[in-house]
């Protein structure tokens, strides 16, 4: 259950290291941190010792490294330290550091996945925020950068790196979780092709740069202090750096990024577009409180008015009329659902058919309040313009539509909608008769 709950760090743990753009000595230390507070930087140099949450927002320069801001306090190249919280699995942390750059150290994620390993991870008792990417994201960029998040049940990164003149193109795809991620991704190192740091070396800029803390890729020739970790080591490291960047949106998320010549710019975008996403998501959340008001009918009145039980009684409540003519019934979809045993094993998806049942039942709730049958059975006389908009799946809160066109003696033509957060997942015209038993 581990996967569900949010989870900080037990205790507190330093080191010191080196930056990487100033060259200068900084020590950073991880502490934990309560439920909902994500990551935030302190700068304790500073003489107000300012905090900056990690978050797209606040994303300011995303040149070579991903610089987050808030007024004139900066924090740079924090994509490494993300990763490695993202990767390892925590949720909540304060990351100290007195200086405005964390250490690079040998160039890879792995310093800080020992520093979390030293601290240890304690569950929280929340949920954790997490997405479930249910449509594709998609972003691309000028410079040929494209990435996509497609729906998958894991976290999952599949990831070209392309060098200049397609020099070491690499390929690796991965599942994302803190064993695999402390094993196959945090060791892999920043690289870096001559020609793009000739420039920055000889203007000053990367002060703290040496091959103790980068690979240097110098025409076909590879330089560094050791030799490489991984056979495709660098798109490993890309790897890493997306799963840093992306734990800028603020949330975790089930999805399979799929990406080509990623960057941090490239990164950021995709990033604010699953931040979004997740904003959307929880901003329809509080609709979904169902009002008990007055007209509201519960299970028990619908089953007076409606013949079907279970399995098949698809509406739970009435939330609202309006007038004569409309109504919202609710049906909240559980994994109990006894169609989802069949449909699908393993990928748990409710038929479009029952939708029209949902549809038909709340038709009839109003067609009865009108009619003139006391009691009867509903028939389908047509379903028209049907159409599915999107799956309901397990844990979804079935909103269903009726507005009634038309209603002569038994027979009535309802226009229905269903729809999940908000959104429509079907809709179409019914036409149904009440025929007395
Ligand atoms: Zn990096």
């Amino acid at each position: 259950m581990a996967f569900f709950y949010q989870q900080t760090l037990a205790q507190s743990a330093s080191l010191t290291g080196t930056s990487l753009h100033t060259g200068s000595q900084v020590s950073l230390r991880l502490r934990p941190a309560p439920v909902d507070h994500g990551i935030k930087f302190k700068r304790m140099d500073l003489s107000d010792e300012p905090t900056i949450d990690a978050k797209i927002e606040h994303v300011k320069f995303v040149e070579r490294a991903t610089t987050i801001a808030e007024g004139n306090v900066k924090v740079h190249t924090v994509e490494h330290v993300l990763s490695a919280l993202y990767g390892m699995g925590v949720d909540n942390a304060l990351v100290e550091m007195d200086s405005n750059e964390p250490p690079i150290g040998d160039g890879s994620a792995y310093p800080y996945v020992e520093l979390i390993n030293k601290c240890g991870i304690e569950q929280q008792t929340a949920l954790r925020r997490t997405l479930e990417v249910r449509e594709p994201l998609h972003v691309e960029t000028k410079t040929g950068s494209l990435l996509t998040i497609v729906p998958d049940s894991k976290f999952r990164i599949s990831c070209t790196q392309v060098g200049p003149e397609g020099r070491f193109t690499q390929y690796y795809s991965t599942e994302i979780t803190p064993e695999i991620y402390q094993r196959e991704i945090a060791r892999a190192r920043t690289f870096v092709f001559y020609e793009d740091v000739k420039p920055l070396l000889d203007k000053g800029l990367i002060r703290g740069g040496s091959l103790e803390n980068a690979i240097v890729v110098r025409g076909e020739s590879v330089m560094g202090k050791e030799p490489l970790r991984y056979p495709e080591e660098f798109v490993r490291h890309k790897i890493l750096d997306i799963v840093g960047d992306l734990f800028l949106a603020g949330c975790r998320f089930l999805g399979h990024v799929i990406a080509v010549k990623p960057g941090h710019a490239a990164n950021a975008e995709l990033t604010k577009a699953l931040a979004k996403r997740y904003t959307h998501m929880i901003s329809m959340v509080p609709a979904q409180v169902i009002p008990q008001g007055t007209g509201v009918m519960d299970a028990n009145d619908i089953m007076e008015v409606l013949p079907h039980r279970y399995p098949f009684l698809m509406v739970d409540r009435i939330v609202s009329f309006e007038g004569d003519n409309k109504c919202v019934g609710a049906k909240s979809v559980s994994i109990n659902e006894p169609f989802f045993q069949g449909h699908f094993p393993g990928h748990p998806v409710m038929p479009g058919v029952l939708q029209i049942e949902a549809m038909a039942q709340v038709a009839s709730i109003l067609l009865r309040k009108q009619s003139v049958v006391a009691n009867g059975v509903g028939y389908f006389m047509s379903a028209d313009d049907i159409k599915f908009r999107k799956p309901v799946v397990p844990g979804d809160m079935l909103l269903i539509e009726a507005e009634l066109l038309r209603a002569k003696g038994n027979v009535g033509k309802a226009c229905c909608r269903c729809l999940v957060n908000g959104e429509v997942t079907s809709e179409g015209t019914l036409m149904f008769a009440f025929v007395g038993q």
